[in-house]
């Protein structure tokens, strides 16, 4: 019933060429699909709309009806509390004159007519159409919050229940809704059922392309819409998001786990880098030059040389091309004669230069890898690395050992100085690919092979934006269930949008949209290099968090009180311990110089470290205290470093103790190892945590922010806290 009564109104609407409903035929739409909104009536004459008014009961609102004015106050087209027939009349002359006046040329259907609301918080429905992301709805409070602060929440549509409340409770106004002074809370629970109502909508009618109910008047008891804006789209939008086919997996799988290895057009200008790179390869190098001068360098290095990629008497899995942007469809052509699963293109001055015959050329590239079901990685990339089969994709490249963490990167130097730093965070690749300009193949079909790949455990990925934004978020939804995805991305201030379109060619997302989207999804947002590997390391080392209360172990004042901060301002939680914790630790904690309430100033009782039979006690003081659900130790190491170097036994007793207590606890731990002037001695330390299997960050500041994130991650997937 409702469904064919909004079908009708759209129809309507559509058969008279208009894309914008009225007032009246938005609210009548919305009505019938049981919002609460107030009931309009048109009025196409004075008299008509003295009649409404009466039937209605006064006071009522007069608002001008046309299908072509948007904002009715800006043209004097509302008039408000109108008390008795002889106002309506003149509310009626007074909006027509003044349309009139100030739009000669605009359809008028008269005036609606609708009973005054009584006063409530004014705050803002809205759906909208996002380029790349479809319907998106939007949530915040009215008036001047969403003019000038622009406190507003955004969701992809559908939403779920939690994704309806997260909503409401993300606005930094949020107090307000809340209560305040003698004001009392408004009715959350009837904004979720609208937001949720508008989402139903969305689905039901994809002929919709934008919804303002501004203002909503919420309510300590419900809610009622006053005002109503339905826009439509010209076209019919909404085919269903291409899926990610098996036939890609099978191809990265076969890309990535290559048998043999071919590089095209490699040379000395270039330090032959790519064939360099393949030193510690596993399978067989082959490479491709004509240009005789080049030969002799590239045979110097052991490879065999062929004239086309045709001669070399071996299947190819994978190729690495370097070749100028005139020549690279003609090679792509060859590696698709050749049934090579996937060819990585390092050349740029495609798309991303915009330019015609760079885009002209990158289609035609692209057009024949899809019909030869070939993987074109980039171009304007680094391509892939798998450090167990010693497939690089830059010489420096670690190789050999097996990692967990896999990274996606749209640009090469960030997925390459990843790579190279991930093992100072005690993070091991296992395997990691450079796409660039994603002519064929985009940040999603990655991912998807990623989430199936059994050695990768964590995903990391540097974006600067998708293609298919929706098809992008389901998968997303779907990964971070069964495995954590940290998405670093770039370019979100206005001037670094403009560097993403000369990098990578990427369709720039409103920011707001982005990042509704991550949480939505259930993944990780980042916004610097050094805040994902943070984060990264902490899922690869801690357990999880049930919560985000922090017991704080430091060795002296300064740091204490600055730790506590650190993780207070992250939003997390330092509370005081339960009375049985405090019971035992006054039996032995030395409070000369210290104090044991949290955090624990405890440099006293445990020796800077050194009496590890104290700190053991403590540790497991705290991982048994009810208040507590993750334990963060302050090493001193600025202090201690030189101790440790001096005499590596007391670094030793120290590590056995924490990595005894790490494996045994119930609760998180991780440590700070801040160098202040100590850095080269601590690099080796580091490595000495990691190996391990203890956290270690550079600051207060980053191991609480690394600690936000993983346990917003927990909370999201364990469900124990909706969002
Ligand atoms: P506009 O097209 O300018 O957004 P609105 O219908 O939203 O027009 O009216 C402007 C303002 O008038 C609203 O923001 C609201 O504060 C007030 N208003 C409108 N309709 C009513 C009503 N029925 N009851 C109470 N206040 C109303
Ligand atoms: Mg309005």
């Amino acid at each position: 019933m409702a469904n064919t009564s909004a079908s009708r109104i759209i129809q309507q609407a559509r058969d008279h060429d208009r894309l914008l409903l009225t007032e009246v035929e938005a609210k009548a739409l919305l009505s019938a699909g049981g919002f609460p909104v107030t009931q309009t009536h048109l009025a196409q004459t004075r008299d008509q709309a003295i009649t409404h008014a009466q039937t209605l009961g006064f006071p009522v609102a007069v608002k001008v009806c046309s299908p072509e004015v948007v904002h009715k106050s800006d043209v004097g087209g509302v008039k408000l509390n109108l008390a008795s027939a002889g106002a309506v009349g003149q509310a009626f002359d007074d909006v027509m004159t003044a349309v009139r006046r100030t739009q000669p040329n605009v359809a008028l259907d008269g005036v609606s007519v609708q009973p005054m609301a009584k006063p409530g918080l004014e705050v803002i429905i809205g759906l909208t159409h996002d380029s790349q992301f479809g319907p998106v709805i939007m949530f915040g409070l009215g008036g001047i919050s969403v003019e000038v602060l622009k406190d507003v929440a955004f969701r992809l549509a559908p939403l779920n229940r939690s994704d309806a409340k997260a909503m409401i409770r993300e606005i930094k106004s949020l107090p307000l809704l809340l209560g305040y002074r003698s004001q009392p809370a408004v009715d959350s629970a009837a904004l979720e059922q609208v937001l949720l109502q508008v989402s139903a909508l969305a689905e039901a009618h994809p002929e919709i392309k934008e919804l303002d109910l501004n203002p909503i008047f919420a309510y300590p008891n419900g809610c009622l819409a006053v005002d109503a804006r339905i826009l439509l789209h010209a076209e019919n939008p909404g085919i269903l998001p291409r899926p990610f086919l098996a036939t890609t997996r099978a191809t990265l799988y076969r890309a990535f786990n290559p048998k043999a290895v071919a590089v095209i057009g490699d040379k000395r200008a270039m330090n032959y880098m790519w064939l360099r790179s393949q030193s510690a390869f596993q399978g067989k190098v082959y490479s491709v030059q004509i240009d005789e001068r080049e030969i002799p360098g590239i045979t110097a290095l052991g490879v065999p040389n062929y004239g086309s990629l045709a001669e070399i008497p071996d299947e190819i899995d994978y190729v690495m091309t370097a070749v100028p942007r005139q020549i690279a469809p003609r090679i792509i052509a060859d590696c698709a004669a050749k049934k090579v699963a996937g060819v990585m293109l390092f050349t740029s001055g495609f798309s991303e230069i915009g330019d015609e015959d760079g885009k002209r050329l990158e289609q035609t590239m692209a057009d024949t890898a899809r019909t030869a079901g070939m993987a074109l990685i980039g171009p304007n990339c680094m391509g892939l690395y798998h450090p167990r089969l010693g497939l690089r994709n830059y010489a420096d490249l670690p190789v050999g050992e097996a990692g967990t963490v896999g990274f996606i990167g749209q640009s090469g130097t960030h997925t390459i100085t990843f790579s190279l730093a991930a093992p100072n965070y005690g993070v091991k690749i296992s395997k990691a690919v450079s796409f660039g300009n994603a002519a064929v193949l985009d940040a999603g079909d990655y991912l998807d092979y990623f989430s199936v790949d059994e050695e990768t455990r964590i995903i990391g990925m540097y974006l600067e934006g998708v293609r298919e934004g929706r098809r992008f978020f389901s998968l997303l939804r779907q990964v971070t269930a069964e495995k954590p995805v940290v998405i670093w991305k770039g370019g979100k201030s206005e001037a670094g949008k403009r560097a993403i379109s000369s990098h990578t060619g990427s369709l720039a997302v409103p920011s707001a949209i982005w990042d509704a989207m991550v949480h939505q999804a259930g993944a990780i947002p980042t916004e610097t290099f050094d805040e994902t590997l943070d984060v990264i390391q902490l899922l690869l080392f801690a357990k999880p968090a049930a919560g985000t209360r922090v017991g704080l172990i430091a060795m002296t004042g300064g740091p204490s009180v600055i730790i506590t901060d650190a993780f207070e301002h992250a939003g997390l939680t330092v509370p005081l311990l339960s009375e049985s914790s405090y019971q035992e630790l006054s039996s032995f904690f030395n409070i000369i110089g210290g104090s044991f309430r949290n955090p624990l100033d405890s440099g006293h009782t445990i020796g800077m470290g050194q009496s590890t039979e104290n700190l053991a006690r403590l540790l497991a003081i705290l991982d048994r205290d009810p208040h507590i659900d993750a334990i963060v130790m302050d090493t001193g190491a600025g202090l201690v470093a030189g101790q440790w170097q001096s005499h590596p036994q007391t670094l030793d007793a120290l590590l056995d103790t924490l990595a005894n207590f790490a494996t045994r606890s119930a609760k998180p731990f991780f440590v700070v190892l801040q160098p202040f002037a100590r850095e080269a001695a601590l690099l080796q330390v580091r490595n000495q945590f990691h190996a391990r299997g203890i956290a270690t960050f550079a600051t207060p500041q980053r191991a609480a922010r690394a600690f936000r994130l993983a346990a917003d991650y927990w909370r999201f997937h364990t469900g124990s806290v909706s969002k």
